[in-house]
């Protein structure tokens, strides 16, 4: 089957883990848990690690425990200076606008905080669209669920599909499903398909992508 559409993670797979910004979030969800729900320091490194293993995310485990409201905590969690952390890689544009297949981000923040990364990264042109948190009804990766809820949305199917992600817990339901697995970043696993450290290495890693299929016709990537 060729390769027809491309799920691309956003945090730490579109830019550097060095950038910081996923880490700056990550302390933003601590000072969320304490101050806006007044759960005790101590007992939040915990928390968050019982939350990540069981649920795939922080926020999951809160609004499965605790009744967090997920778009405040979405809200709060994002709201950073991201061009502090983040520079646009112009290398990385044009090998994004040069693939023939759909492009999606696919990613377990909201929307608005992809916007406003590909908008910094001025990648905002080259994707066919975002598949979020929203989007995935807040079953995030990695439950298989969303990766269906996915492939609904993109219309394809797992043996079409080529997935990115740093976490290698995310790719293997993937997996499991037929897409084609792409860990990027430092990271190694003999269990993904394909490694990138950066994601500009790919058409040296995986030239086949470029002559597999016909170029789309698509509005946004390459319809204007
Ligand atoms: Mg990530």
């Amino acid at each position: 089957m060729p390769i027809t559409t491309l799920f691309f993670d956003l945090d730490d797979t579109l830019y550097s883990h060095t950038a910081g910004l996923w880490e700056a979030i990550r302390v933003r969800m601590d000072v969320y848990m304490h101050e806006r729900m007044g759960i005790d320091w101590g007992e939040i490194p915990a928390l968050r690690r019982s939350y990540f293993e069981t649920y795939g995310t922080t926020l999951r485990g809160l609004q499965n425990h605790l009744h967090v409201d997920p778009q405040d905590f979405l809200a709060y969690v994002h709201d950073l200076p991201l061009k502090e952390y983040l520079q646009p890689d112009p290398s990385l544009r044009e090998m994004l606008l040069s693939l023939p297949q759909k492009c999606w981000i696919f990613t377990n923040a909201d929307s608005a905080h992809a916007a406003r990364v590909l908008a910094v990264l001025e990648l905002q042109d080259c994707f066919d669209g975002v598949i979020d948190v929203n989007a995935l009804e807040f079953i995030p990766k990695p439950d298989p669920e969303a990766y269906m809820r996915a492939l609904r949305i993109a219309g394809t199917q797992g043996d079409q599909a080529m997935i990115f992600d740093d976490a290698l817990r995310n790719l293997l339901p993937a997996k499991q499903l037929g897409f084609t697995t792409v860990m990027v970043g430092p990271n190694h696993s003999t269990e993904a398909d394909y490694h990138l450290a950066k994601l500009v290495e790919l058409p040296e890693m995986i030239p086949g992508l470029w002559n597999s299929h016909p170029v789309y016709s698509r509005q946004g990537k390459h319809g204007k």
